[in-house]
């Protein structure tokens, strides 16, 4: 039999899940359990993670999959952040559950339903391993230089506060598959990767190692997103704390769920992003500016970073499918042999795929991220 891997994302709200065969690549089924703490009158949400977990097997039932013909060899769980020391994909026993809910604090959105996931798939599948792969594992050893925050080194190091970075599987699965698309070995490239879904990241990559990433102690720092703010002078949070009354839980979930492009433009979702925009919507103007701009900072910084980038490389829903994002953001950089071919850049091809004119000094890239996959892998390598 084929040997699969269950791979859960576990959030507060939605259970997304894979089943996925490590060695082939290929995806047997997936989908999402979402509204979960959401029983309304319609009847259509679920109660809890428990009850989001039957759902998962009762979906893969409906579609012809019984539990026992999946050769099921683990079960992956994305956790968001592994903290200081949990960087490893690890099996998870009761001792990894509570240093995970110790690390909570560090991820009060994420780590809480990733670890509810994690208690309800052990329930339900006790004789398979169930292993944690961490958002933030590759970035483990980014450079000291890049990984701390310029702030009393003593307070830094009681609470640990360092710049962890995120989207760490996707980073890294992407560089790997640039470098296989390029036919280069991974250790001879210079690359940036820009991960532009609701979330999104940039990160710059020596020789296969992350050497900077723009998400730090928690995932709220750098690139504009759907609902972040990304940066921020930390100096606002003080001024609406002391100002306006606000409590530190109101300001978290202001600069987590009503910034970003929806706070700015009242859309998250980029096509109905460009449909206002086009409609005269100055505030959806403003809100798609603002996102450019910053995604322009970011690769420009990591340019000087890098000296020089070999490939630079779009990924997640807005980098694989936004041709206009793409254009805006590499734009007038010709004289640092960065060029979009129009034609290749608006191609609807879904596979990986180059979109920069033959030739250019810096190879551009579309690469569809597959962080289910890449997870699975990791619980194979983990396994033996
Ligand atoms: P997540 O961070 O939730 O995994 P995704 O990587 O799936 O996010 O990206 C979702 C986002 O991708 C959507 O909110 C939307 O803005 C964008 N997106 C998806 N498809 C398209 C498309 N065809 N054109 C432009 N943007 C798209």
């Amino acid at each position: 039999m084929t040997r699969s891997v269950l791979v859960l994302n576990s959030g507060s709200s939605s259970v997304k899940y894979a089943v996925v065969e490590p060695d082939s690549g290929g995806l047997v089924a997936d989908g999402i359990v979402e509204r979960i703490g959401d029983t309304g009158d319609d009847g259509q949400g679920v109660a809890d993670h428990a009850a989001a977990m039957q759902v998962v097997f009762e979906s893969l039932a409906s579609d012809g999959h019984r539990l026992e013909d999946l050769g099921l060899v683990a079960v992956g769980h994305r956790v968001v952040h592994g903290g200081p020391d949990l960087y490893q994909p690890t099996v998870v026993d009761n001792a990894v559950i509570k240093r995970l809910e110790e690390l909570s604090p560090l991820a009060p959105l994420h780590n809480p339903p990733a670890i509810k996931g994690i208690e309800v798939a052990r329930k339900a599948l006790p004789d398979l391993p169930h292993v944690a792969v961490f958002d933030t594992a590759f970035f483990h050893d980014l450079p000291p230089a890049a990984a701390t925050y310029a702030i009393d080194a003593d307070v830094a190091d009681e609470w640990r506060i360092r710049r962890y970075g995120f989207h760490g599987t996707s980073h890294q699965y992407v560089s790997e598959q640039a470098a296989v698309f390029l036919g280069a070995p991974l250790e001879s490239l210079r690359q940036i990767v820009l991960h532009l879904g609701n979330g999104a990241s940039a990160s710059a990559i020596v020789g296969g190692r992350p050497v900077e990433t723009s998400m730090g102690l928690t995932p709220m720092e750098g690139l504009v997103m759907g609902t972040r703010s990304g940066d921020v002078d930390p100096g606002l949070i003080f001024y609406l704390w002391r100002e306006a009354g606000l409590s530190v839980e109101d300001i978290e979930s202001m600069l987590n769920r009503r910034s970003g492009v929806r706070g700015l433009g009242g859309e998250i979702d980029f096509r109905e992003l460009h449909r206002r925009i086009e409609s005269g919507d100055d505030a959806a103007r403003l809100a798609y500016d603002v996102y450019i701009h910053r995604l322009r900072k970011y690769i420009g910084a990591y340019l000087a970073v890098l000296g020089t980038t070999d490939v630079i490389t779009f990924t997640a829903g807005v980098g694989e499918n936004d041709a206009a994002v793409r254009r805006d953001a590499l734009s007038g950089l010709a004289a640092l042999g960065i060029e979009l071919d129009e034609h290749l850049n608006e191609s609807p091809d879904r596979n990986a795929r180059r979109i920069s004119p033959d030739g250019a000094a810096t190879t551009v890239l579309v690469v569809p991220t597959d962080e289910e996959l890449a997870i699975a892998r990791a619980c194979t390598r983990v396994l033996g």
